[in-house]
């Protein structure tokens, strides 16, 4: 079976107070057993697992380092990572792409670094506004990932999951329609099938872009959309909720 995913990225959100806010008032909502994970700030990290103990959300980290130790002010090894407890690490977000200039080997870099530290890759992939327009979404998503997964063996469909986030549906409020998105992820169904045969038929693919409680039901019906990956509305523990409810 494929596992349903909701994850949320917290991007350079949240203060301490907030965070424990957050946990706070999720935990008393009682969030049901089921595949969640959040990922906050970097520095927010031993705080949100101290909050999150007793529920199934995992605690993951939005970025990782391509190598391993040394001189590379600013960033965070896999291994460091993994030492501190982190179960899961985004890889390649299109804001990663964009505002750091992360191209597909750097991004390829990262997912090895972090299969090799059995840290949970999830894979973000997506088309910009002027390539869906240009009729290039299928080419620029499959490339993305046929560069990302270059030289990656898979042994098993837990190992990795995939993000498809539509760059023009990230933050902006509009949301891809359940058919637009579970097009692309019939395409990356397909792929992964190529690449991986059977482990690939049961990756998860999560849909990221403006996904909320008012649209997450319409998305999850879809066969090949395996959850959602979250910002904005993963901020508020109520949203949260509803999201971990609808993915259950
Ligand atoms: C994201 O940051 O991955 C994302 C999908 O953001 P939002 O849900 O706010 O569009």
């Amino acid at each position: 079976m494929t596992k349903n995913y909701m994850i949320g990225n917290w991007k350079m959100n949240q203060t301490q107070k907030e965070v424990t806010t957050f946990f706070n008032e999720l935990n008393e909502l009682g969030v049901p057993e089921g595949n969640f994970g959040i990922a906050p700030q970097l520095i927010h990290i031993p705080l949100a697992q101290s909050l999150t103990k007793k529920t199934s959300v995992k605690i993951g980290a939005q970025n990782c380092s391509s190598e391993n130790f040394g001189a590379f002010t600013g960033e965070t090894s896999t291994d460091s990572l993994k030492d501190l407890g982190v179960e899961f690490t985004l890889i390649g977000h299109s804001e990663r792409r964009s505002y750091y200039n992360e191209s597909d080997s750097i991004i390829n870099k990262k997912v090895i670094k972090a299969l090799s530290t059995n840290l949970l890759p999830v894979l973000c992939i997506g088309e910009t506004l002027e390539e869906r327009k240009a009729d290039k979404t299928l080419d620029i998503v499959l490339g993305q990932i046929k560069a990302g997964l270059q030289s990656v063996k898979l042994e098993n469909s837990d190992q990795i999951i995939l993000a498809y986030e539509p760059v023009w549906a990230i933050g902006t409020g509009e949301t891809a329609t359940p058919d637009q998105a579970e097009e692309v992820h019939l395409a990356i169904r397909n792929l992964l099938k190529e690449l991986y045969g059977s482990v690939g038929e049961k990756i998860s693919l999560l849909y990221g872009g403006s996904v909320k409680p008012e649209n997450v039901v319409e998305l999850l019906a879809k066969p090949n959309i395996n959850g959602g990956l979250v910002g904005g509305a993963s901020l508020k523990a109520e949203s949260f909720y509803a999201l971990c409810k609808a993915c259950l």
